[in-house]
């Protein structure tokens, strides 16, 4: 036999046993991200090297070990696969000049790509919802995406997701506080791992983003960045605070809360649980008011957060959230030249009026028909033999609960199903309900 090719790792299939997960969360969100007014954008999955370099920052461990890059052999072009998407989203609002039109609220969902060390919760395809807010300069919009994702935890039926919240304050703040921190790292000069004492120069604020056990009592005893805040950041912090307790989101200040990437500045934040183990962060973002410029727009401050949708499904998963299943309404069962004929109007006339119809293919017994009706999970058996189809009648049996076989006309059995399978809940219906 032929050697089987197998997916690669860190990059999961996601199977149908799966998806009514994946499908009911991503219902969610568009009925979420509806509710506060922000569009979709959909920008492409590979993009060139430099712009994460400029975005993401050139010492950071996204850039420096976890991207897939790649030379486009026709042109000699660096290519890279998006590790996440706030990089792309402004790229394409720069490039399409959205921001002409006044300021944006935008949202995407996708696959991002990052070479890290598989383990639970973290993969090398994985995939975001974020949201991003170009062309505001807060606090009231920071504070709407906090609430936003309080909002979105309660419709997943999520909690112990906790806030923290802390301020990396405006660049020259930023720079005091560097000066700094190098100074007591280089007095700790023995205690780094390689990777900190590279960066103690570089990017020396990356040095409290370590994860390295060794390194947190060093991470404990740093100087504070909050001592230089300067104090438009100090005000615009507090009236955040002020928000988010007036909409009652509980959250911890920490001031040790530095994010994984170079751009931003300001409040930043992490949504987090202790549910998953290691891999608990399940959202994160924060303000990022120069990197617009930064990558090559006119000067505009924005901010935005991303979630991990595997994180939050783990989640789902050990809350037993009510997730409504995906089997069909009804198993059509059909016996008989006529009845086959029959059936196939019958199914369609029952998908106009939004009811789910999964029609039986393949022949074979009533008595083998009925089994797989009942494996599916319909709510209901609608039955048609050569007589029924003779009458344009079908009969209809209920699966999940004990009543008797009744046979109806056409139109009656519409109504009567419909009664009791809501129709919002099929497959490929146009209109998501929101769930709240
Ligand atoms: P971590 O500290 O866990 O590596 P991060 O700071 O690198 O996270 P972000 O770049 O802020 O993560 O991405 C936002 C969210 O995306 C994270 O909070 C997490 O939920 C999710 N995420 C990031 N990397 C992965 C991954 N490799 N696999 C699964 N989810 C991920
Ligand atoms: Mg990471």
């Amino acid at each position: 036999m032929t050697e089987k090719i197998q997916a690669i790792r860190g990059m999961n299939d996601i199977l149908p046993a799966e998806t009514a997960l994946w499908e009911y969360f991503e219902d969610t969100v568009r009925g979420w991200v509806r509710a506060y007014g922000y569009l979709g954008i959909r920008t492409p999955i590979l993009e060139r090297t430099e712009l994460f370099v400029r975005s993401i920052g050139a010492v950071t461990d996204i850039v420096e070990k976890e991207m897939y890059t790649f030379v486009d052999e026709l042109n000699g072009e660096s290519l890279t696969l998006r590790p996440e998407g706030t990089a792309s989203c402004v790229r394409a609002a720069i490039e399409h000049n959205l921001l002409y039109a006044g300021p944006q609220r935008l949202w995407y969902r996708g696959a991002m790509f990052r070479h890290e060390r598989p383990q639970k919760g973290r993969y090398r395809q994985f995939h975001q919802v974020g949201v991003e807010a170009l062309g505001f300069a807060g606090p009231d919009i920071d504070a709407e995406h906090i609430v936003m994702c309080a909002r979105l935890w309660r419709r997943l039926g999520l909690d112990g997701i906790e806030l923290e919240l802390n301020t990396l304050g405006g660049t020259e703040a930023r720079a005091r506080y560097r000066a700094r921190l190098v100074k007591y790292l280089e007095r700790h000069h023995d205690t780094l791992d390689a990777d900190s004492k590279r960066r103690l120069h570089t990017n020396p604020l990356r040095v409290l983003d370590s994860k390295s056990p060794a390194l947190q009592g060093l991470i404990e005893g740093a100087p504070r960045l909050v001592d230089d805040l300067d104090e438009e950041s100090l005000r615009d912090f507090e009236a955040l605070q002020v928000r988010l307790r007036a909409a009652g989101v509980a959250f911890t200040l920490n001031p040790r809360l530095v994010r994984g990437l170079d751009y931003y500045n300001g409040a930043v934040y992490e949504w987090v649980t202790d549910r998953l183990g290691a891999q608990g962060t399940v959202c994160a973002g924060g303000r990022y008011d120069e990197l617009i410029e930064q990558i090559g727009g006119k000067p505009a401050p924005a901010c935005g957060f991303a979630m991990g949708v595997e994180r939050l499904l783990a989640l789902m998963k050990t809350a037993a959230s009510a997730v409504p299943g995906i089997a069909p309404d009804v198993y059509l069962v059909h016996q008989g030249e006529a009845a086959d004929r029959f059936a196939d109007q019958v199914a369609e006339r029952l998908r106009d009026s939004g009811i789910g119809v999964l029609t039986h293919c393949g022949g074979g017994s009533f008595k083998s028909q009925m089994r797989k009706a009942d494996a599916s999970g319909a709510r209901f058996a609608v039955i048609i033999g050569d007589d029924e189809a003779q009458a344009r009648e079908v009969s209809i049996k209920p699966l999940r609960e004990a009543a008797a076989q009744t046979r109806v006309a056409l139109d009656e059995a519409v109504d009567l199903i419909r009664r009791v399978c809501d129709p919002r809940s099929v497959i490929g219906n146009q209109e998501s309900p929101s769930r709240t």
